[in-house]
């Protein structure tokens, strides 16, 4: 068994514009470090776009309609300030989204334990019926339900390490209690959301808010104290992972101070508990990280530790 990676070159071709922190460069960057013989093992794949069926269960038809009609024949536009699109937008966001239902696909039918999805535009930010924060579609909210709803999962979990808060990955699963959210982020940081009262209909939503210049030892504790604890007790049936590595010391849109190290550990937290509750069954799917060496380097290490966990 080794770890799958699903990606696609439509990935790139989402272009932003020249000043854009959110640019291609960012998942070559990604890809450069998963190419070395470290990552021989990966079982590379093309992420298929999504079906209509999986991205309809988290966006309404109607707001699906109009991202996809917003993106421009040429040059640039914005949906927001900060979520610029442009003509290979469309093709990006469908097999962003597409990556995390194949590789769904993949790990239930016992082709792989784990799978990162290494995509763009990210999705943690994208609610039902709006696009916001460089995000169109909700990646993982997608790749979550189809397991959830079309593989019989009953408890399905997101964890979001990224160092913002996944606000539209929470306004999907805060009703439901057979979904579970848990989130360590900046706080207060954009988008504003996440703070600890935050809790969903039934405990089934974490929020563990750093304080800016938290680093390693506040983290750890956010994640043991708080989401380790409440993700044992829900027993998922599918682990997925919002894996943005902005909370990096290095990154230029935040303040905290993680290093490569505290990716490693939280990625064993997570395989492990996995391995307990699920058979190991783990998608990452890539959301942020502004500072090229350090995505590069803490997803290679993210990677690593989820091939030793496969
Ligand atoms: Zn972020």
């Amino acid at each position: 068994m080794t770890t799958l990676l699903y990606t696609h070159p439509a990935c790139l071709a989402h272009d932003t514009g020249p000043y854009h922190p959110e640019r291609p460069a960012r998942l070559q960057a990604v890809l450069d470090a998963l190419d070395g013989p470290a990552f021989a093992a990966l079982d590379r794949r093309e992420a298929p776009e999504v079906d209509m069926a999986d991205l309809l269960r988290v966006h309404p038809r109607a707001h699906v309609d109009a991202v996809l009609a917003a993106i421009p024949v040429a040059g640039l536009r914005n949906l927001d300030p900060d979520t610029v699109v442009s003509p290979g937008s469309r093709a990006a966001a469908l097999r962003a989204a597409g990556a995390v239902t194949a590789a769904v696909d993949a790990v239930m039918a016992g082709e792989a334990v784990n799978a990162f999805c290494a995509v763009r535009p990210p999705g943690h930010h994208a609610e039902p019926d709006r696009a916001m924060g460089f995000c169109l579609f909700n990646n993982v909210a997608v790749g979550a339900l189809r397991a959830h709803l079309v593989h019989g999962c009953e408890r399905v979990a997101v964890i979001d390490f990224d160092v913002h808060h996944g606000n539209g990955t929470q306004a999907m699963f805060a009703a439901d209690a057979r979904l579970f959210y848990a989130s360590t982020h900046q706080w207060p940081l954009y988008p504003g959301t996440g703070a600890r009262d935050e809790r969903g209909a039934a405990g089934n939503v974490v929020n563990a808010p750093l304080a800016a210049n938290a680093g390693s030892a506040d983290f750890r504790f956010a994640v043991a104290e708080f989401v380790l604890p409440a993700l044992e007790e829900f027993r998922p049936d599918f682990v997925f992972i919002s894996a943005g590595f902005d909370a990096h010391s290095r990154d230029p849109l935040a303040a905290l101070n993680l290093f490569e190290e505290d990716y490693a550990w939280v990625t064993d937290k997570l395989t492990g508990l996995a391995a307990r509750h699920c058979a190991g069954r783990v998608v990452s799917v890539l959301e942020g990280g502004y500072d090229l060496e350090a995505l590069a380097s803490s997803s290679a290490v993210h990677v690593e530790r989820l091939m030793a966990a496969g």
